[in-house]
Formats: structure tokens, C-alpha cells, sequence
């Protein structure tokens, strides 16, 4: 199996050369000739698996150049950093509706998923390709990225990283995890500018060849651990086997019959994850895409025509404050039916006018498996409020969201497949927003910590250590850049990192 670009379906290259070098050439993202695909029997066989295992087996389809082994004692040590030897357990809520917590790693975020394990793949990927310079890893990110990867890479030999994040656009407890980062290796800058800002910079960095250059005289190679590389992407899919097994383990559905699966969605890596798991034959009937108040997705999937051009919101779900979801670009492809020229041209109408029109065909098929809709801000801090009082259950904005979305899509359609709602960040991460919500006006004059403990005392729950331990840790990253000004900023940076 070889790995080959959305926009050109002439390159080729290793899985290992593709997650190493995280996106191709000319600008587009890895994909692989061929989906690869499980029979049902060896799905069966996932009930009642742990979770290492069954994620090593969906990782063996994609990851060809990879023994089966490696895998497993990859997925096995990335797992073990998670609070619970379930990693993704599966909450039940009323009304047939199963909430996989994605986010039981070390950073409270579904991140921690990929990248727990990306750093090994990475590692055994320079190998593989005979990759001897020092890898760079760039991120952009909305919040939850930027301290994933710091938590990943940090101390890996033979790796520095580098992460943007927007200035003022991401929680006060994300902003914390991440500038309180130790680690020689690692940099973190703040960005005058929004996330598409900073995710666009990334972007022309890794397209510039003098950069490239220049980094590598110095023994330095550019890679990505953004949700575009395939290393993030693969371990995303395991999760939806893993969900859709202990619901058969649990009862909850006979072996064989569909689930739908609603995601709040960003960057479209997680819901794209679901897609290649229905691909691959995971009984998933509908995928059910939300967004927040930056709808741009749920307008592109109920109306085929994808338009930037809309006012930018900060909401209280930043990870998913993007005008621009870099890995639609994948799902793009297969609805073309993998014509590399038409996803150029609608990339080109992207990149020149920030829209473009789905071909007829393509959005027939689209709507055939994908819904989508969006959350307000007040439906969401509503839907946290409703979620708590009426299921007991404490969730996020970010889950907040999809559960609204669920909730609507039910109600409009009548569909009442068991569906599983990717949970995709701790509530203490967003203490405050999610505190607002539940008590109104008496929280908002506490700090972030403090609403927190609020939260922890309604729910009988405790905080997470990786939050409370914030409050102590010294702030050792205090750079920030103009949107224009990120190369200079990255070259300084890596001038100081070791
Ligand atoms: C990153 C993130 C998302 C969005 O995920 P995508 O894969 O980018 O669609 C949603 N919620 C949280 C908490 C996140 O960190």
C-alpha cells in the first residue's frame, strides 16, 4: 500500500515517508490508494478487547511498513499515560446516546489520543526512511493541540518543537498548560492574530523552500503533528471500533446493527476519523457533524458550497473556532471520486476567493451518510445546564455542542439509532464556561481554578491534577509574534532550543 497526494495522484510514498514529512509537496495531504477495510468477523473479534489492542489492529491496515508487534507495544506505552486502563470509556445518557470520552490523557483534551502515540510513530518513521536530521515539529493550534504535542515531544531526542498558538483565543487553563511547559526541546509563541492566522502561517512556512533550506544546513527538518499528518489521523480511527464494540459488549446493540456517530467537529480530523471507520466497516450509519457558531462546515454539508467569508466568533469552544478545516480536504477527495485535478481546482477557489462548490455529484453522495448543523452560544451553555441536571452529566462546550446538534438532528429526522457523541475535552479544562453555565452571574467573578473546585463540589467529582497543579507552575514561554512575522520568531526560537 502506498500513501499519494490529494493533488496529485501521481506522488507516492511510504506510510513512514508520509507521516514524516505530514503533508505533500504540492500543498495537498496524504491518502492512501486504497482504503483499507476489516471483515466483520474481525470486528467481532474486538468485543471485549482492550483498547491497545484493538487500536494496533486498525493502525496494521494503514500503516504497512509497520509489523503488528511494533504497533502493539507502541499503542500499549502511548495508553498507559491514560487515567483509565479503559482509555475511551463510554457513559450512557438517556435517550440511547452513548458519550465516548476521548479525553482521559494527559492534557484533559481528545488530542492526547494521537498524539500520545505520534512522537513513537514518528520516531520509527525517521528510521524507516533514514530520516538522520533533527526533526522540527510546527504546530498551529486552537488550544488543545499546542499542549498535546508539547506533552508528546517534550524530552524525545532528536526532536525540537515550536507551537503557535492565537493570542487571547484559547482558555486561560489551555494558555497556562501551555506556557508553563518544561523541556529544553520545546518553544511555545503567542500569535497577534486568530487560529486560521496561525494554522495559515504553518502552512506557508512548510511551503517555503529557502526555510527549508536554510534548516537544513543546519541538520533540521520540517514535520507536522497538526491533525493533517496521517501519524494523528490513524490512531484517530481505532477509537470508533473501540466504541462500537463495547456497545456490543455492554448490550447495548446486536453485533451488525448501525450506530450513528455525532462529533464536534474543527478541523475535521476526528469526524473524518469516523468517516474512514465507516469505510473500513464499522456498522455506522449517519455522520452527524457539529459546529459551533462558526458554521462554515454545517452551511458546506446542507448546502455543498464551502465559504470562509463570514465574520470570525470566539466562542467558548475555541478548539472549534475555524474558518478553514484542513482535513475536509481528504473527504473532498473520496467524493470526487478521488480526482486529485478537481480537488485542486476547488483548493485554488479556496486559497483565491475562500470559497468553493461542491460538483452535484459529489454533494448527492455527501448527503447520502453526513448531516450537519451548529450550536449558539446560548444553546450550548443551555445544553450543558440541561445535560447536568437531566443525565448527571458534566460535559464541555465542546461536547455541549454536539449534544445540542444530536439533539435537534433526533428531533427533526426522528432517527433514534443509538448514537455515540464524541466527547472531546474535560469539563475542568473550560471550567469557567462550563461554570457559567450552571451557576450564571455568581460565577463569573471567580477565577478559573475556582470555578473548577465549584464544579467538582456539584458533581461530587474531583478536579484533575493536570488543572489544579497549573496554579503552582512557573510561566517559562512569554514570546509573541505578528501574524507576518512567525518565520523570524520560529528561527529565533529554535536558535534557543535544544
Ligand atoms: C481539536 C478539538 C476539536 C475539533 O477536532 P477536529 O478534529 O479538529 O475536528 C473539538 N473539541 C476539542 C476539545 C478539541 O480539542
Amino acid at each position: 500500500m502506498r500513501y499519494t497526494s490529494t493533488r496529485d495522484d501521481q506522488a507516492s510514498t511510504s506510510a513512514a515517508g508520509a507521516i514524516v514529512k505530514g503533508i505533500s509537496d504540492d500543498g495537498g495531504l496524504f491518502v492512501p490508494d486504497e482504503i483499507p477495510s476489516l471483515p466483520a468477523e474481525a470486528i467481532r473479534q474486538m468485543v471485549g478487547m482492550p483498547y491497545p489492542e484493538v487500536a494496533a489492529r486498525v493502525m496494521a491496515g494503514w500503516l504497512r511498513g509497520f509489523s503488528f508487534d511494533e504497533l502493539l507495544s507502541m499503542c500499549q506505552a502511548a495508553y498507559r499515560s491514560f487515567d483509565t486502563p479503559g482509555v475511551a470509556p463510554l457513559m450512557t445518557l438517556s435517550g440511547n446516546r452513548h458519550v465516548l470520552e476521548l479525553f482521559h490523557g494527559p492534557t484533559l483534551a481528545f488530542k492526547d489520543m494521537a498524539l500520545q502515540i505520534l512522537p513513537r510513530l514518528m520516531a520509527a518513521s525517521a528510521k524507516k526512511v533514514n530520516e538522520t536530521r533533527e526533526l522540527v515539529i510546527l504546530v498551529a493550534t486552537s488550544g488543545d493541540t499546542g499542549k498535546a504535542a508539547l506533552a508528546g515531544f517534550a524530552g524525545v531526542p532528536g526532536v525540537r518543537i515550536v507551537v503557535f498558538y492565537p493570542d487571547g483565543g484559547v482558555s486561560e487553563a489551555q494558555r497556562l498548560q501551555m506556557v508553563t511547559q518544561e523541556g529544553a526541546n520545546a518553544r511555545v509563541i503567542a500569535v497577534r492574530g486568530n487560529f486560521d492566522d496561525a494554522q495559515s502561517g504553518v502552512k506557508r512556512m512548510f511551503a517555503t523552500k529557502p526555510l527549508q533550506d536554510l534548516l537544513s544546513e543546519r541538520g533540521m527538518a520540517l514535520s507536522s503533528a497538526n491533525s493533517i499528518n496521517l501519524g494523528r489521523l490513524v490512531p484517530q480511527i481505532a477509537y470508533y471500533f473501540w466504541a462500537y464494540a463495547r456497545l456490543v459488549a455492554s448490550r447495548h446493540i446486536i453485533f451488525g446493527k448501525p450506530i450513528n456517530v455525532c462529533v464536534p467537529t474543527g478541523n475535521f480530523g476526528n469526524i473524518l476519523a469516523a468517516f474512514y471507520a465507516k469505510e473500513m466497516g464499522v456498522p455506522i450509519g449517519r455522520l452527524i457533524c457539529a459546529s459551533n457558531q462558526n458554521n462554515v462546515l454545517a452551511d458546506f454539508i446542507n448546502t455543498g458550497a464551502y465559504d470562509r467569508n463570514r465574520p470570525f466568533f470566539q466562542t467558548t469552544s475555541p478548539s472549534m473556532d475555524i474558518l478553514i478545516s484542513s482535513n475536509l480536504e481528504r473527504l473532498l477527495f473520496e467524493l470526487t471520486g478521488r480526482d486529485a485535478g478537481e480537488v485542486c481546482a476547488m483548493m485554488a477557489n479556496l486559497a483565491k476567493s475562500g470559497r468553493y462548490v461542491l460538483p452535484t455529484g459529489a454533494f448527492l453522495k455527501l448527503k447520502t451518510f453526513m448531516s450537519g448543523g451548529w450550536a449558539s452560544e446560548e444553546q450550548v451553555s443551555g445544553q450543558i445546564a440541561a445535560t447536568f441536571h437531566e443525565d448527571k452529566y458534566l460535559s464541555d462546550p465542546h461536547t455541549a455542542v454536539a449534544l445540542n446538534v444530536l439533539a435537534r438532528f433526533q428531533q427533526e429526522t426522528g432517527d433514534r439509532t443509538p448514537t455515540v457523541v464524541a466527547s472531546t475535552a474535560s469539563p475542568y479544562k473550560f471550567g469557567k464556561s462550563v461554570a457559567r453555565a450552571l451557576f450564571g452571574a455568581e460565577a463569573a467573578e471567580l477565577d478559573d481554578f475556582a470555578c473548577c473546585d465549584k464544579l467538582a463540589e456539584a458533581s461530587k467529582g474531583e478536579v484533575p491534577a493536570a488543572i489544579s497543579t497549573l496554579r503552582k507552575k512557573p510561566v517559562l514561554h512569554t514570546a509573541v509574534c505578528e501574524k507576518d512575522g512567525m518565520q523570524p520568531a520560529l528561527l529565533y526560537a529554535l536558535s534557543t532550543a535544544q
